[in-house]
């Protein structure tokens, strides 16, 4: 299949090419370039898809979602009233949504079920349509500590190794690990408070890491994400830095999350718009300035919704993208948090994530030029997962 399009961006420091095309074949990108020169490795009678008025990109990623929370406002009560099959169901519908708008890969940090983990598998199989989903199982938590209704609860070390290695089996391939409090878990530990000790923390990292995966943390304390940094996990979701009164940003821990090579998964709400109106005007600001000095550190960042959670839909990514332009990013850096950055994070850097020879085919299309206005990724013409087009729009051109 070679798919032709006013633009092509291919995910490589910002690389695009004006009259560009992409030749596909079994879900392999085998080439991709100046128009031309990409139709002339076609075969004769290959079929040809033509997008002169668009952008095609690398399919997005969002690093931090929740198949098993509606978006609702409150998806503890109702996932709490949802049998197994009717939330398979749901989980089934959220995941086309995901691909619908763009998301040919997602990472479901934390499921009570297991059905995340079955749907994945679904997916990778063909027998479901979604984004390819890189699962965490059960997110460990302390007792009664934040999310323990998803099924994590561990206390000291052998529950730690044993919840890891059920999730592993089960097939998880990232574990979660709260390592502060959050608001979704009414009772629990406050945001901002630490949950495990740091030898605790060290010790899921060990296990985690022997067994080949990485470790993403949960955490908005700043003591939690210094801790969660001391112990080396790979990402930190959130990321807030904060405390009892406020944010507080802590250079030093920054410079050890640069020199580590650790991502920093800033999930950003698709309503972020309501942070004001949420949050009051002077909180939001603050967080606004926090979000601000952590991106000029020059410290790698992700993006992520945490669609499910408290009003995240499964269609809000190009929405959330544009909170970024807030932190002084332009809109090339944006994509590339979404995308060749966010791939790198969850080990697919030489999976998705680029257009280049020998990546997936996970290509989104879309309406208008997204490096001029970031809004574009909302116009969807077309989304190829692994060569094969979902159509959530219209027809080619
Ligand atoms: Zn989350």
């Amino acid at each position: 299949m070679l798919i032709t399009a006013g633009r092509v961006l291919t995910g490589t420091a910002g690389g695009w090419i004006a009259d560009g095309a992409v030749l596909i074949r079994g879900g392999t990108i085998i080439a991709a370039g100046r128009r031309a020169e990409v139709e002339s490795q076609a075969q004769p009678g290959e079929a040809q898809m033509a997008f002169p008025h668009s952008t095609v990109l690398p399919g997005l990623i969002d690093a931090h979602i929740h198949l098993c929370f509606d978006g609702g406002t409150d998806p503890v009560a109702t996932l709490r009233d949802r049998d197994d099959d009717a939330l398979l169901g749901d989980m089934t519908s959220r995941a086309e949504q995901l691909l619908s708008t763009g998301v040919t890969t997602a990472r479901d940090l934390g499921d009570g079920s297991g059905l995340a983990l079955q749907l994945a598998d679904a997916i990778a199989h063909g027998s479901a349509v979604g984004p390819r989903l890189i699962c965490a199982g059960r997110p460990l938590t302390t007792k009664g500590g934040h999310c323990w209704f998803l099924g994590g609860e561990v206390d000291g070390k052998d529950e730690i190794r044993d919840l890891i290695q059920r999730n592993i089996a089960a097939g998880a391939k990232v574990i979660k690990v709260m390592a502060t409090g959050g608001g979704l878990t009414k009772g629990g530990p406050a945001s901002w408070e630490t949950q495990f000790t740091p030898e605790e923390l060290a010790f899921v990292v060990q296990e985690a890491h022997q067994a080949g995966l990485p470790v993403a943390a949960h955490a908005h304390g700043a003591d939690g994400i210094a801790a969660a940094v001391a112990a080396g996990v790979d990402t930190i979701e959130h990321c807030t830095w904060m405390t009892r009164d406020g944010f507080e940003v802590r250079e030093e821990v920054l410079a050890q999350i640069i020199d580590k090579g650790i991502f920093v998964s800033r999930t950003v709400s698709p309503q972020w718009p309501m942070l004001p109106k949420i949050f009051g005007p002077e909180r939001a600001e603050a967080l606004v300035a926090m979000a601000r000095q952590v991106t000029e550190s020059g410290v790698s960042q992700i993006a992520g919704t945490d669609a499910g959670v408290g009003r995240a839909g499964f269609d809000g990514l190009a929405s959330s993208l544009g909170f970024h332009r807030h932190l002084g990013l332009p809109n090339s850096r944006i994509i590339e948090m979404a995308t060749v950055d966010a791939a790198r994070a969850l080990g697919l850097g030489e999976v998705t994530g680029r257009i280049a020879p020998g990546y997936s085919a996970d290509l989104l299309i879309v309406d208008g030029d997204p490096l001029l206005d970031l809004d574009a990724l909302k116009e969807v013409r077309a989304v190829f997962a692994s060569g094969l087009r979902h159509e959530p729009n219209a027809a080619a051109e």
